[in-house]
């Protein structure tokens, strides 16, 4: 039987030798190398959202990657690394991102990053809202994947760990238009739970040695919590990593996707844990906590509606610039799924009527310019 322990590896820096021997002991504990054969094709999904150098935390760092890569090597097994990131799903984009965030360490070490940029279609009937899907075809030709994620706040999401990961398997400039097809936080999490349970990565790892706070998942700072998780259970991976960080399952929509499909026990304390959660337990890590957004996102009542839409205007985290840091490149303007932005004098000027909130204009904003911004109100009902 799949052990779902979530272990917590500490590991207190990049070294290769050190993060390759955390995950070795990690991975071997949950008996995790017993799925990978000799022959085998894995594909390690890492976090490659954006061109960010490893040092901002942007990306899941290049000596997890590289580390998983030799372990696997050194079990008989090819590796592809790959992920789309939020631009075009294409090989001169991505080659930018593995430049940038340092992946051409796993290739030196015998792996191979992915120039196959193909899409195919997927239908998934079981699924709750994502029936049928476009996907990233180089997945297709793995035997196994293994969800390589980065802790980071999100704009959305609340936390960006290994069941948002999948969202990453959705071709690059097709993701906002999911954000335009889902705008409610509660359908979006379920559609990337059913890409997760459709992809079913035989390992899910979180690179947590140092995370992102704050303006995540792309312009927020580095917090060090000098740990890896490791386990088969995404879910269960999330929500430890959740409680880490000072969130919990009313903060994250993925994680109460999951508990309304049965996902979850019904107490945290019935998760299986390897290790003392609580002795990483990081208080002072920001969060973006938005539980507005979702409190009343179930009910479709007239008061309901009227309800959701006073409690989303009032305290609803938004998208907000910050004019000094915006250079004009219009880059928000021209991703925003709900065409809720245009420019004036090279400002970009937000239709709140319009916007859905997804906060693709933040995470995809070059210079931060673009924040998460709360009511002082909505600060204080969230704190
Ligand atoms: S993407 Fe950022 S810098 Fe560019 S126009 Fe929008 S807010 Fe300004
Ligand atoms: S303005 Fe930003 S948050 Fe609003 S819909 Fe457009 S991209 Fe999404």
């Amino acid at each position: 039987m799949r052990d779902d322990t979530v272990v917590i590896a500490p590991c207190g820096n990049y070294e290769i030798a050190a993060v390759k021997e955390a995950l070795r002991s990690a991975i071997g504990s949950l008996n995790g190398f017993d799925s990978i054969r000799r022959g085998m094709r894995i594909g390690i999904k890492a976090n490659l959202v954006a061109a960010g150098a490893p040092n901002t935390a942007m990306t899941t760092h290049p000596v997890v990657v590289t580390a998983l890569t030799e372990l696997l090597i050194e079990r008989g097994a090819s590796v592809v690394v790959g992920d789309s990131a939020g631009g075009p799903w294409t090989l001169p984009y991505m080659n930018r991102i593995y430049s940038v965030s340092g992946m051409q360490s796993a290739e030196a070490a015998g792996g191979e990053l992915n120039r196959d940029f193909a899409e195919g279609d997927a239908s998934f009937p079981e699924a709750v809202k994502a029936r049928s899907f476009r996907y990233t075809a180089w997945l297709d030709g793995c035997d196994a994947i293994i969800n390589v994620c980065k802790l980071k706040s999100h704009g959305m999401m609340g936390l960006s760990n290994a069941v948002k990961n999948m969202f990453g398997t959705v071709p690059g400039l097709l993701k906002p238009e999911y954000h335009y097809r889902y705008p409610n936080p509660n359908d979006f999490a379920d559609m990337i739970v059913d890409l997760c349970e459709y992809w079913k990565p035989v390992l899910h790892i979180c690179d947590a040695i140092v995370a992102m706070e704050g303006n995540g998942p792309t312009r927020g700072t580095p917090y060090p919590l000098n740990l890896l998780l490791v386990s088969h259970n995404p879910y269960f991976l999330d929500w430890t990593a959740a409680k880490i960080v000072g969130l919990d399952v009313d903060d994250v929509p993925t994680l109460q996707a999951a508990k309304r499909r049965g996902y979850l026990p019904d107490r945290f304390e019935n998760v299986p844990i390897s290790g003392n959660w609580k002795e990483y337990a990081a208080p002072d890590f920001e969060r973006i906590l938005n539980r507005n957004s979702t409190l009343f996102s179930e009910t479709d009542t007239l008061i309901g509606r009227m309800t959701r839409g006073f409690m989303t205007a009032a305290l609803g985290a938004k998208p907000a610039v910050r004019k000094k840091q915006c250079v004009g490149c219009r880059h928000c303007a021209d991703i925003c799924p709900a065409k809720a932005i245009r420019m004036e004098n090279r400002l970009p000027i937000i239709d709140r009527k319009a916007c859905i909130r997804c906060f693709c204009c933040q995470e995809f904003c070059p210079v931060g310019a673009m924040q998460v911004h709360r009511s002082p109100i909505a600060k204080w009902i969230n704190r």
